[in-house]
């Protein structure tokens, strides 16, 4: 087959981009030296969360989008593979401290009442039930637009997908097209190496997968901490966020993590940790997405920088660049262009 694109990296950014290719017609194939999955997609966390409703930005709206189109993305690739990818928007619960933060809260219902266009709300509630955090105020934020995804399980729905599709995914591929380098982290090397100065760096992040199935329950923040039921009856508590190191062994940090989950949600205490996981985070230097042409380097283009939430915006990137790559159309939002970190 000759390609109309290549892909290098078979993680969220390089699969969705040749999902949403493939339905658009092209003829893919994805490269990957390393397998699906093996850079950061491959974790266990998955939580799909939305910026606060305030102070609205291009990056925030552009989110926004990503996160309302992830339904029906996620619907089409499990009618397509046959497989579940672990997605459902569960919502999400966080406690309020003190009065100023109930106070802020319900300004930002409001906000969430204009700039969510009524698609999720907002909103102040008791805390009650045992599947919630305690709360010094007995009161806590509920919002419906968070969700989740099962990292691995929606890497290999998307690879199922695209093969139905007729695209291929393997270790290798021709030169012979243009070409998107989605990367990860090593892209970010590679980049900064062939630009002759820093574009962005991994930045290592521990997580935790416990053996308890709360599959419908909301998401937990609690003092910067995810609490992510997944659909397959595991839980996992996220994450770190570790500036100084990049290899990726697993330490006793992963400890204070499920000392804190077990504090919040003290039932997590009877459950069995399954896998302690570390993986390295790709941060553009603007931290957001860094999305375009590679300077100096014709028919060879960048989706990187996915940071912190990768999951969450890959349906957007997916779009973006596929109008870039495949019909010459620029629809980059301010601020996530390669040319905003060199
Ligand atoms: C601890 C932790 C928790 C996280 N939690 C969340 C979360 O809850 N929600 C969320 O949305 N995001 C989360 N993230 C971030 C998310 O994982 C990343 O943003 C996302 O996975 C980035 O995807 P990617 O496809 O750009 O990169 P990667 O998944 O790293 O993929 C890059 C791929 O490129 C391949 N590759 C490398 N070099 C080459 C080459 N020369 N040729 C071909 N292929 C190559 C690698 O093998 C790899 O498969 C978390 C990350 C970490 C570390």
């Amino acid at each position: 087959m000759k390609p109309d694109l290549i892909i290098h990296g078979a993680g969220i950014f390089g699969l969705t981009l040749a999902w949403e290719a493939t339905l658009r017609g092209a003829r893919v194939v994805v490269a990957d030296p390393y397998g699906i999955g093996a850079g950061s997609s491959g974790g266990i966390v998955g939580a799909l969360a939305p910026h606060v409703p305030e102070n609205w930005n291009a990056k925030k709206a552009f989110q926004l989008q990503s996160l309302l189109a992830a339904e029906a993305f996620w619907a089409k690739v499990a009618a397509t593979s046959g497989r579940d990818p672990g997605y459902a928007r569960t919502g999400r619960l966080q406690p309020l401290a003190d009065d100023a933060a109930v106070d802020l809260a319900r300004a930002r219902t409001l906000g969430a009442e204009s700039l969510w266009q009524g698609r999720a709300v907002w909103r102040v509630r008791k805390a009650s039930g045992v599947w919630c955090p305690p709360s010094p105020t007995g009161l806590v934020v509920e919002d419906t637009l968070t969700g989740r995804i099962h990292p691995r399980l929606a890497l290999n729905a998307l690879a199922a997908a695209i093969r139905e599709k007729g695209g291929v995914i393997g270790a290798e591929a021709p030169s012979t097209a243009p070409t998107v380098w989605a990367t990860g982290a090593v892209g970010l090397e590679d980049l900064s190496r062939s630009l002759g100065r820093t574009v962005g760096t991994g930045i290592k992040g521990q997580a935790l997968l416990l053996d308890h199935a709360a599959p419908e329950a909301p998401q937990l923040f609690v003092d910067g901490l995810h609490i992510v039921p997944h659909a397959d009856g595991t839980t996992a508590i996220g994450s770190t966020t570790e500036r100084d190191t990049i290899d990726l062994i697993t330490d006793g940090q992963l400890d204070g993590l499920l000392a804190r989950a077990v504090a919040a949600v003290p039932m997590l205490a009877e459950a069995k940790v399954i896998e302690r996981w570390a993986g390295l985070r790709p941060r553009a230097r603007s931290r957001a997405p860094m999305l375009g042409p590679w300077p100096d380097r014709p028919g060879h283009f960048v989706a990187n920088g996915g940071f912190k939430i990768g999951f969450g915006m890959a349906p957007g990137i997916a779009r973006v660049m596929a109008d870039l790559v495949l019909e010459g159309r620029d629809t980059i939002p301010d601020g996530f262009r390669v040319t905003d970190n060199t």
